[in-house]
Parts: structure tokens; sequence; C-alpha cells
């Protein structure tokens, strides 16, 4: 018998469920799983320990789950094309395997493998997995990726799903192919993580995911919005490691009551990366032109990083980010709104800054997201503002989700802790507002009307 060897590399697909590029290297006699942590990414300025930290789990958890296969993770650090080149030579394999992503950054590393040229016949081949529907599947009547939501969201609703690639019942893996030690955050940084990150790998992925299903998937519309009672499902660090996968989790919740608004949101995560899929270019670049932000003294994006703008949604929202590395979706709009209009900040200075601190950091996510708050992304409503006060009174009623993150307004009325008197803050030792809410979108609607009159 001939024996032939495949690589499959994993990147943002670390699970053994559904996972079509491992189910695809699985079919060669011999099978080589391999993940390389990236020092590009490591010794990067956008490297987050909490993202770190939550990677190594993952990694871990996914060489626990392929121990039970029979097989293991082959873990490397260095340089990620070289090493995978590397590993491709000791075992003389003729097939790379990995999950396609969406952003230059993996376009890049795609490329570059391919171009490496080991051998004639050397091949890599790119699957599905990072998305329910496949970036680039389904386009408009233009042929062109959809650069809005609600059409898109009709065709994917509408359009059939791949089949779930089935998880190898066993692996062989060659025992000449050596993988490198177990790393430690420590080992990769010297960043510490935020005291409260939640805890990565397939495994915790998929009991998370059944307990809130069983408990909480039903009444998601209601209380989806709702920072206070903070139920919303916590999946997103396992989508963007893909611990979890995407369509799998679609097709469990799909036909189950309630799952119509919860299956929307997982729309909009694709609807972002076939869009960053289309124009790599707009992870930094603004999809539509709103003029040049007047932007804001180092002190006042200080305090807005720091949770010490005096307005107390804001507030909390920024400290959750440090502690938790996570914020809820709803506070996630107020304070990219503050940053990008009260503040007149460019929104490339806010997805920065969440980079540095979410598990769930993504860049087709964050940026997208970013874009749409600020007005220059798929949103065309560049007046669409949040007023803080307004949106913690409508969304946090009782200050619940301000006083978990707020320590200094612990003990503040429901009534006064969305926008506490002047007495009130020097007691509690609670910052003054940094800007007056409706002068700052005077003056950001003003500029808006002069930067498009010119
Ligand atoms: P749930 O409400 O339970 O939703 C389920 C899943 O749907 C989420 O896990 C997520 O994968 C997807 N989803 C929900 N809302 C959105 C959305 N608006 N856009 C895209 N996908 C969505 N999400 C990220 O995954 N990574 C990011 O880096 C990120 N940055 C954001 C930045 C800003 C400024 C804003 C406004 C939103 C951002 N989001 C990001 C979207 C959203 O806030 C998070 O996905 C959500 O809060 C995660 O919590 P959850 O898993 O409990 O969500």
């Amino acid at each position: 018998m001939i024996t032939n060897t495949d690589v499959v590399v994993f990147t943002h697909d670390l699970r053994v469920a559904d996972n079509p590029a491992l189910s695809a290297a699985s079919q060669a006699n011999r099978v080589v799983p391999l993940f390389v942590f990236d020092n590009r990414i490591i010794t990067s300025q956008k490297c987050s320990a909490n993202r770190l930290k939550f990677l190594i789990e993952s990694v871990d958890d996914l060489d626990g789950s392929l121990h039970k296969l029979g097989g293991r993770l082959i873990v490397r650090r260095g340089d990620w094309v070289s090493e995978v080149a590397r590993v491709v030579s000791a075992c003389s394999a003729r097939r790379v395997h990995v999950s396609a992503g969406v952003s230059a950054f993996s376009a890049r590393r795609t490329r570059a493998l391919r171009a490496i040229g080991l051998r004639e016949d050397f091949e890599v081949v790119e699957h599905p997995g990072i998305s329910v529907v496949a970036p680039g599947a389904l386009l408009t009547g233009g042929g062109t990726s959809y650069q809005m939501f609600t059409p898109y969201f009709r065709r994917w609703l509408e359009t059939p799903w791949r089949t779930p690639a089935s998880t190898p019942s066993a692996l062989r893996v060659p025992n000449d192919v050596v993988g490198g030690p177990r790393f430690t955050l420590h080992d990769l940084t010297q960043q510490a993580a935020s005291p409260h990150v939640i805890a990565g790998g397939e495994r915790q992925a998929l009991r998370q995911l059944q307990r809130w299903t069983e408990a909480t998937l039903e009444s998601y519309a209601e209380i989806h919005d709702s920072p206070a009672s903070n139920l919303t499902s916590k999946i997103s660090g396992y989508l963007h490691f893909g611990c979890l996968s995407p369509l799998d989790v679609a097709s469990r919740v799909r036909e189950q009551p309630g799952a119509f608004a919860f299956v929307r949101q997982l729309c909009w995560r694709d609807f972002f990366h076939q869009l960053l899929a289309a124009r790599p270019d707009l992870a930094d670049r603004d999809m539509r032109d709103r003029g040049t932000p007047s932007g804001a003294p180092p002190a006042v994006i200080a305090a807005w990083s720091e949770g010490r703008t005096g307005f107390p949604l804001v507030d909390a929202g920024m400290r959750q980010l440090q502690t938790e590395g996570f914020m809820h979706n709803r506070v996630r709009m107020v304070v990219a709104s503050f940053l990008t209009k009260d503040l007149d900040v460019a929104w490339q200075v806010g997805a920065r800054h969440f980079m540095k601190w979410l598990v769930d950091g993504d860049v087709a996510c964050n940026q997208l997201n970013w874009q749409w708050v600020a007005g220059t992304g798929t949103d065309a409503n560049p007046h669409r503002i949040f007023n803080p006060i307004r949106q913690s009174e409508r969304f946090d009623p009782e200050g619940t989700y301000i006083r978990r993150h707020v320590a200094e307004l612990r003990e503040v009325t429901s009534k006064e802790i969305h926008d506490p008197g002047d007495d009130t803050r020097d007691t509690c030792g609670y910052p003054s507002k940094i800007v007056d809410h409706h002068e700052a979108i005077h003056e950001y609607r003003e500029r808006l009307r002069v930067s498009r009159s010119e």
C-alpha cells in the first residue's frame, strides 16, 4: 500500500466536530495535526493576553480531543509558513489542509505557503468552516458581495447549508514528527490576562452552548438587549477561535422555539465575514467617507479607555472590557458611539483598544461593527446617535449593570445612577462628565455638515 501523509494546520477552527479541513486530511493514511503559534501575531502590538490565554486553553483542549481519536497535536512556535514547511518536509506530505480565513493576513499566509514549492505535486487545500455560509457563496445580482444586511439575511435563510463534516473515528499520526512543548501564557507574553476571562476549548464551548440553549434560547429576543440580565450566549470567543462550528450552532438551534432572533445574530457574523473577505481594506479604511474626525487629546481618550468618562453606562462597559475581556453588545454600541460621536475620535482608535482586550476580538466583526456605529460602514445613517444616559435608563433601568462594574456607584439609587448629581459624584468619588452630550453632538453634526459641503 502506498503511504500518503496529509497535514492539517489548525487556525480559527480549534475543534474536531464539523471541521472540514480535519475531516479531509483524515482521508489520507497518515495525518499530522499541527498548530503554530505565529510569532507575527504574538509579537505584534495587536496581540492580546486575553486572547492568547483563551487560545492556549483551546489548543490544549484540541490536543486532548485528538488523543481520544488516537492522535495528538503537534504544536510549534515561530514563523507560521516556515514551521508548516518544516513539518511538511519532515513527513513528506503532499497536501496541507487549512480552513479558509477572511482577513488579508490569512490570505497572505496561505499564498506564502503555496509559494514554498516543496515538491511539484504539493497542494494547499482550503476548506470552509469559519462561517455558516462560506464568504463569496452569496453574491448580489451584480456579482458583488453584499453591503446591506437585510437582503443578505434573506438570501442566507433561503440558501441550503453545507452538510456538516464528520468527525474522524481514528487518526494515525506518524511518530517521526516532533511537536514542541506545551506553551504557557508566560512563555508567550509578558502581559497578564484579565482576572475574569472565560476558559477556552471545544469541550467547554459545547457545555456552554448546551446549557445556554436549554435555559435561555427561547427568551433570547426579550433578553438580548439587557446588559443587566447578562444572559446572551457568550459564545463569541468560541466562534472566533472555532471551538464551535457556526454551522453546527445554527443547525442545532434553527428549528427550536425562539431561535430566529439568535440565528439572525449569527448571520450578522457571516455578513461581516463575507464583506471583509471581499474588501480586506475595510479593516483599516472607511467604507463611506465621513470626513476627518477632529479627534481628542490623549487624556480624554485615556478617560474613555479606562472607564472614567463620568457617564456611568460608558464607564461600566469599559471596565467590564478590562476585567472580563468581554462587553455586552448593547454597551459596545453605546461606548463606540460615545467615542466616535461625542468625542469625535476616529473609529480605528476604538477598534484597536477593543482588540487589545476582547477575547472574541475578530477583525471582521470588530472593525465592521465599529464602522457601523461610526456611520462609515454598512449602516448608511451617520446621524445615529446613542445618548449614553437615555440608553442607560432604557436598557439598565435599575442600574444593575452599572453597579456590577462601577464600584463607586454601588450605593446610588436607581433613579440617580444614570446621571448622578454633582454632590453624589463628590461623595462617591465618581468623576464629572468629560463632555456635555448635547453640545458635543451639536459640534459633531456641524463637522459632518461642513465636510459634506466641501
Ligand atoms: P449573542 O447575543 O448570544 O449572539 C450570538 C452570536 O452572534 C455571537 O456570539 C456572535 O458571534 C454573533 N453576533 C451577535 N451580534 C453580532 C454583531 N453585531 N456582529 C457580528 N456578530 C454578532 N463580535 C465579535 O464576535 N467579535 C468582535 O470583535 C466584536 N466587536 C464588536 C465591536 C462593536 C463596536 C460592536 C458594536 C459589536 C461587536 N461585536 C463583536 C458583536 C457583538 O457585540 C458580540 O458578538 C456579542 O456581544 C457577543 O456576545 P454573545 O456571544 O453573548 O452574543
